[in-house]
């Protein structure tokens, strides 16, 4: 009989592949190439993908051997799961993977926004030594809101307790009683955006959470406010942002993610108050060591049972 057949279309870390190849036949192809895709799926039993590879009906049309597809990361923006239900075939994904490397990001994020540490680098790459231009502000003492209190959102604020700032947040899913319990005050929306020094931003985005910080919650803020984005760009609405920023009624702002990614004309990365990332939020080796393991786990148990 001949062994099951693992496709893999977007590269993983070779040593966790490894192995797989003792029990499985392990084929390799490109994702974002379609063609090779559409041949190679025919004879898949699982398929591997990070985010390139686009699973819609086209590819699970050409997979009639296909168990399970294996998503080696959180998002499932690139599988249509209704389809691929239908289709019989199993989705999983990591959702857990990430989530220590999207907070400790989320912190080094406020660190550098607090003491200008990007601009400062690149000024002494530059050959100065502008010591007054970059004073900066401690975070201790101040107030950071946290909007979505799930699994990044409470390991923010585990992170960010020693530095001696007040933790408040607001999630209508999560009871004020929970959010006590581990030292975070809830708050109404509103009243958050009103209060904090820093408001980090940890909600899917979903049609309630469009747009949530937009022009009318940044005139609630304090000019001292400092807001960070490491969940969807869309939960933010930039052109209102970028005018509170340009006009200073609010004081900087964090940004790993952006409504449209790359950020091509938006003026948000030119602005001296903005410190940009390009959606690195998991992009560490732990974070893909342990998506890829996770999903790799599932495909075995899969073509096993
Ligand atoms: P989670 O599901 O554990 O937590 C989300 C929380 O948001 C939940 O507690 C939910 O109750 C709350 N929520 C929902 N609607 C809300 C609203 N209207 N107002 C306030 N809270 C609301 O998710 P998570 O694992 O903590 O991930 C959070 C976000 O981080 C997601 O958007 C995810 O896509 C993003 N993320 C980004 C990266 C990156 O690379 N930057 C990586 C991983 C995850």
């Amino acid at each position: 009989m001949s062994r099951p057949s693992i496709l893999i279309s977007d590269p993983l870390p070779p040593h966790l592949t490894a192995e797989l190849h003792t029990a499985f036949d392990v084929r390799e192809c490109r994702g974002s190439d379609r063609a090779a895709l559409l041949a190679a799926v025919r004879d898949a039993d699982a398929l591997v993908i990070r985010s390139a590879t686009k699973v819609d009906r086209e590819v699970l049309d050409h997979a009639s051997r296909l168990r399970i597809v294996a998503r080696a990361g959180v998002g499932l923006d690139n599988v249509d799961v209704e389809a691929a239900t239908r289709a019989g075939v199993m989705v999983v994904n990591a959702p857990v993977s990430n989530v220590t490397s999207v907070a400790e990001l989320t912190v080094g994020l406020i660190l550098s926004m607090f003491r200008n540490i990007p601009a400062a680098s690149a000024s002494v790459r530059a050959g100065e030594w502008r010591r007054a231009d970059f004073q900066g502000s401690e975070l201790s003492g101040k107030s950071v809101g946290i909007v979505g209190f799930g699994r990044i959102g409470q390991l923010v604020a585990e992170r960010l307790a020693p530095f001696g700032v007040e933790l408040l947040t607001h999630d209508p899913y999560a009871s004020p009683d929970f959010t006590h319990a581990r030292g975070v005050s809830w708050l109404p929306l509103d009243d958050l955006v009103a209060t904090a020094d820093v408001l980090t931003l940890h909600v899917p985005l979903t049609p309630a959470t469009r747009n949530l910080i937009g022009e009318r919650e940044l005139a609630l803020a304090k000019p001292t406010l400092r807001l960070v984005n490491t969940s969807r760009g869309g939960i933010v609405d930039e052109v209102a942002l970028a005018r509170a920023l340009a006009e200073d009624r609010i004081a900087g702002a964090a940004l790993d993610v952006f409504a449209t990614e790359p950020p091509t004309g938006s003026p948000l990365p030119h602005l001296d108050s903005v410190v940009c990332t390009p959606h690195i939020g998991a992009g560490t080796a732990e974070a893909q060591d342990r998506a890829a393991t996770t999903v790799l786990d599932a495909v075995r148990a899969a073509l096993a049972g």
